[in-house]
């Protein structure tokens, strides 16, 4: 990736708050040895370890390096700012949730650390650097135009676990701009109205709760798990449902 004026401070913040160095590597490379396979479709993902943080980027996409590793490195200041995490309770998870699920309840896990720093993330990435933004929002667009695309198949069940992790990513729509966000919402509708709709609801409540500090994401995020929670139990979702149940959401270890 080619250094620029946004990578150097976005690099120079974090290092205000971490001593670790960033390495970098492709997305690929991640998933094999995190043998996650559905990384390797992510524009980037971020890793840290106790010696290094790690920064994967998509090599055929390097219209989207500089956002994305701006965005990456975002994740870890938040982090490193005391954000909340998202936590397995494992003594729930080892009674509530067959171990054949495990793998999914990392990736769910993972997934709603994201959503929940979101907001933040892309107001800093406007208000903070001087990015041009277009093709990132065009590829995250394709990325998930693609999602809705994809054949929703399965029991009723797992087509309602499904519409649960719909509204959560579609919490993250909001924030993209006008043109893209328009279009992946209509995708959204079409796929399912009344998880759709659950989704505007949910937005409309941690609009209240609010998403930019440490202590209102915390409260956000209580909003988030239980709202999708009840959207599940309204339809009589039985063991998936437990996959929320298992995630805890505790403040970072900076407050
Ligand atoms: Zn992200």
């Amino acid at each position: 990736m080619m250094e620029t004026e946004n990578s150097r401070l976005a690099r120079d913040r974090l290092a205000k708050l971490t001593d670790k160095p960033i390495v970098m590597t492709t997305v690929q490379h991640l998933a094999q040895t995190e043998v996650v396979k559905s990384l390797e479709n992510n524009l980037g993902v971020c890793k840290e370890t106790a010696d290094c943080i790690t920064v994967a980027l998509h090599p055929d996409r390097p219209e989207t390096h500089e956002n994305t590793f701006v965005h990456e490195l975002l994740h870890k200041m938040l982090k490193h700012e005391g954000f909340p995490e998202i936590r397995i309770d494992e003594v729930y998870a080892d009674t509530n949730i067959p171990a054949p699920l495990w793998p999914s309840l990392g990736n769910l896990r993972s997934r709603f650390g994201s959503v929940l720093q979101h907001p933040e993330v892309y107001r800093r990435m406007r208000q903070d650097y001087n990015l041009d933004m277009e093709h990132y929002f065009e590829s995250l667009l394709k990325q998930k135009v693609s999602r809705f695309s994809k054949k929703r198949g399965g029991n009723g069940q797992e087509l309602i676990f499904c519409n649960q992790q719909d509204i959560l990513d579609g919490l993250e729509y909001f924030y993209y701009d006008p043109d893209q966000r328009k279009q992946v919402q209509s995708c959204f509708r079409d796929s399912s109205e009344s998880a759709y709709n659950s989704c505007l609801q949910l937005h409309a409540e941690i609009e209240k709760t609010g998403t930019h500090t440490a202590h209102s994401c915390l409260r956000s995020g209580k909003v988030i798990r239980a709202h999708i929670i009840k959207f599940g139990e309204k339809r009589n979702l039985n063991v998936l449902n437990n996959m929320w149940k298992a995630l805890d959401i505790k403040l970072g270890e900076r407050n």
